[in-house]
């Protein structure tokens, strides 16, 4: 099995897609891992994804196939990123949250609250170990470029000006994550423009002690990504000019850090640029090397906006190709062990049709 799963994910039609261009899309179904898309200047493409999440997919369907895995990791101490990317209005924090992080419709609840009680969930039933669950969120955007990321060799990536919240139960950790800085800046500004503008970031650590292992942890980040639409679209001046770069700069080098980890050998020896970006530093431990990873790429499939769905997919198809063996992470870093050792499909995800 890779390490990365990468699934795409079309929304339902909006009612303003409806009312312009009535009940067509852009894309063709084939089946649950392929579709065709259309796309006017380019032509129709077939694209290839671990998973298809078409407009009749459930919440817990994504969170089966791309998240449960990783959380059950998390606990045996290897870290996972699980990272939703795509346009603004594309589904990302729908995905991510659901209507709302406390929403009470189980069907509606999104990959966050069910994260938890999955975390909650794997450590009620290893009851000779002991837990410790934290929880840290990040916006980042412009305006906090400058925080501060440390690395140290025990700990890997922290942030050590953001507060991290200890979680004894799964409704202490949804009212934390509820009130938590991502909703709380959106509410204060117009609600999507916030949002689409920052990096939606929360950190668990899952801290593990037993009489027989040493002290491990595993860190689980999931990342409602900023909207990866061009910045001409926005109309965009001055300050909001400015950040709508920084986004793109970040997402662009998110896209190289998974470029180089794809092309490398074994994702060894070359370079990997993480160091280009806020983002792509504290991502640094969860991507790549140490680590299980999961993007869901989101899209309309409205035929308006093929052109953004079409260069969200690229992303994804590029991104398929990481290679990576993950380790159980240990307070004493040389005695990581390898657990698995994954061999990425070596066939294209995206070719013309002919
Ligand atoms: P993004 O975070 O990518 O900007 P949102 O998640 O806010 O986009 O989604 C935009 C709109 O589409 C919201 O009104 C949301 O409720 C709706 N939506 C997105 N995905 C789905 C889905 N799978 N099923 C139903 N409604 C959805
Ligand atoms: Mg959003």
């Amino acid at each position: 099995m890779a390490n990365i799963t990468v699934c795409a994910r079309f929304r339902p039609l909006s009612s303003k897609e409806r009312r312009d261009h009535g009940d067509s899309v852009c894309i063709e179904r084939i089946d649950d891992e392929a579709f065709n898309l259309k796309d006017e200047k380019e032509g129709e493409m077939k694209f290839s994804f671990d998973k298809v999440f078409y407009d009749d997919s459930k919440q817990d369907d994504v969170y089966s196939f791309l998240a449960r895995p990783i959380v059950r990791d998390v606990v045996n101490a290897i870290n996972g990123t699980i990272i939703t990317y795509g346009q603004t209005g594309a589904g990302k924090t729908y995905s991510m949250e659901g209507p709302s992080i406390l929403e009470c419709d189980d069907a509606k609840k999104g990959l966050l609250a069910r994260v938890v009680a999955g975390i909650f969930r794997e450590i009620s039933s290893a009851d000779s170990i002991k837990y410790t669950i934290k929880l840290s969120m990040v916006r980042l955007y412009l305006s906090k470029d400058n925080m501060q990321i440390k690395k140290t060799k025990s700990q890997g990536i922290s942030l050590p000006e953001v507060t991290e919240i200890s979680l004894s139960d799964i409704a202490e950790a949804l009212q934390s994550l509820s009130s938590g800085i991502c909703n709380r800046a959106v509410g204060e500004t117009q609600m999507n423009v916030g949002s689409s503008r920052s990096h939606c970031i929360y950190i668990f650590s899952v801290h593990q002690e037993s009489t027989i292992q040493k002290r491990t942890f595993g860190k689980l980040i999931l990342v409602d990504l900023a909207g990866s639409e061009k910045v001409e679209k926005t109309g965009a001046e001055g300050r909001v000019l400015e950040e709508a770069k920084t986004i793109n700069k970040s997402l662009s080098a998110l896209g190289n850090v998974v470029h180089a980890l794809t092309c490398g050998p074994n994702g060894k020896g070359n370079h990997i640029p993480y160091r280009n970006s806020k983002l792509t530093r504290i991502l640094q431990d969860s991507l790549g090397g140490n680590s299980q990873m999961a993007l869901l790429c989101c899209c309309s499939p409205s035929p308006s906006n093929a052109s953004e769905t079409l260069s969200t997919l690229r992303f994804g198809a590029r991104a398929k190709h990481i290679k990576a063996s993950p380790r159980v992470h240990s307070t004493k870093d040389k005695h990581a062990k390898t657990l698995r050792t994954s061999f990425p499909s070596k066939d294209e995800s995206c070719d013309k049709v002919a």
